[in-house]
């Protein structure tokens, strides 16, 4: 049987498909504008269509959350909706939007520039879970974009789009902003909630899980941003060595070296550091990505070019980690500040090619050894440097090494 031809065209969202980037800087991001816009339309039919009806409509989109872990959204939202019926304890929706992962900076667009499609979202998951109210945890330095946030919730209010009989539906539901203190860890769910709760933002043990007792002890769904605001739509970021950083919006599946092409005008000097077969054939999705060891995440994209010093640009993520880490649990509290002081020494050549394998090691011992995903976030750059970039470490070790007159093995 002759191969069917793939139909599937990539790339080829027109402005008109696009949710919010073709907007940008050129709307109001009041209810007015919003209205216009066709938000806030036929709210009332989907929340009176009720619960399963909506998380049947998530379900068959395939939306993945956009928070960076991917996990399929309906099947999410249908863990509140247990058989059996509410327990008589409140439930609420939280919306992280504490969005501070090295490099990603889309929530804060949508936040910014379309804060009544996150309203509206919220309400719509809502529903959805049966939530008697959201709370958007939002990032401390995200000044402007929770004022612009709390103007929208203040105008739902007042048009009775949110409160009490949202939209006529007989549904109430509550909105509320929390602002963080800028702390990288409260982007995790669990620290997420302490953190709402007034506690230090630390992540949980789980079980239980946030669906059975979550904030207040109630059952709790904590939902990204995007995912809520845009439910099948992608956003990319891309920032570093290109001639035009961006946030665009793509269709899952793009390959990456067309995004860059596209959206950002080429890398400079034309040439990626990014191991040149990755980078040219690999597609921008969960799958693919995970296929060459990494991950779509939030779909950031930092492009460093051949003038970079990888070593460098790790041990600055490697110091971030240990800075960022809540210090909770000891493989995370401990590696995470070896790695630090290994990478600072790799990045003179001030080390021993055995401690490459010994960094390596201890990476290892992070991953999956942790409460949270920090760990692993702190694990895996390192481990993609060993990986592909080894020779570089190498022969900054021999040349410190050289200079000094030492033994390498020394
Ligand atoms: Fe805290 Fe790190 Fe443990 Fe997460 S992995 S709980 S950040 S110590």
């Amino acid at each position: 049987q002759a191969p069917s031809t793939p139909s599937r065209s990539y790339g080829n969202l027109k402005d008109e498909d696009r949710i919010f980037t073709n907007l940008y800087g050129r709307h109001d991001f009041g209810l007015k504008g919003a209205l216009k816009r066709g938000d806030w339309y036929k709210t009332k039919e989907i929340l009176l269509k009720g619960d399963t009806w909506i998380i049947d409509q998530v379900k068959t989109s395939g939306l993945r959350g956009r928070g960076g872990a991917g996990f399929p959204s309906g099947l999410k939202w249908s863990f509140m909706n247990k058989p059996g019926g509410p327990d008589g304890r409140p439930r609420y929706l939280v919306i992280n939007a504490d969005e501070g992962e090295p490099g990603t900076c889309k929530d804060r667009e949508i936040l910014r520039h379309d804060p009544h499609k996150l309203v509206e979202g919220c309400l719509i998951a809502g529903r959805a879970m049966n939530a008697n109210a959201a709370y958007i945890y939002i990032r401390g330095e995200f000044y402007n974009e929770a004022s612009n946030l709390q103007q929208a919730i203040d105008e739902a209010y007042k048009a009775g789009l949110i409160g009490k009989n949202a939209c006529g539906s007989g549904y109430d539901f509550d909105v509320y902003v929390h602002r963080g203190a800028g702390a990288y860890i409260c982007g995790e769910e669990t620290a997420l909630i302490e953190s709402i709760e007034g506690k230090q933002g630390k992540p949980r043990l789980k079980p239980p899980f946030p669906a059975d007792v979550g904030l207040f002890g109630c059952p709790t769904t904590v939902a990204n941003v995007e995912t809520v605001a845009v439910a099948p739509t992608i956003l990319f970021c891309i920032s570093g060595h290109v001639n035009t950083p961006c946030v665009v919006e793509e269709e899952m599946s793009i390959p990456l070296r067309e995004l860059l092409e596209k959206h950002c005008g080429g890398v400079w000097f034309s040439v990626p550091v990014m191991p040149k077969h990755i980078c040219d054939d690999v597609l921008m999705d969960f799958d693919a990505l995970k296929d060459v060891q990494s991950g779509l995440g939030t779909a950031a994209v930092i492009v460093m070019n051949k003038s970079t010093d990888m070593v460098a640009a790790i041990s600055r993520l490697s110091a971030f980690y240990k800075h960022e880490s809540c210090g909770q649990c000891t493989p995370c509290r401990e590696g995470t500040g070896w790695m630090a002081k290994i990478m600072k020494r790799f990045e003179s050549g001030n080390a021993t090619v055995a401690e490459i394998d010994m960094i390596e090691e201890i990476s290892r011992q992070i991953e999956g050894h942790t409460i949270c995903a920090l760990g692993d976030a702190a694990a895996w750059p390192v481990q993609g440097l060993i990986r592909h970039f080894r020779p570089e470490i190498e022969k900054k070790i021999y040349a410190f090494n050289a200079a000094k007159g030492n033994s390498i093995n020394a």
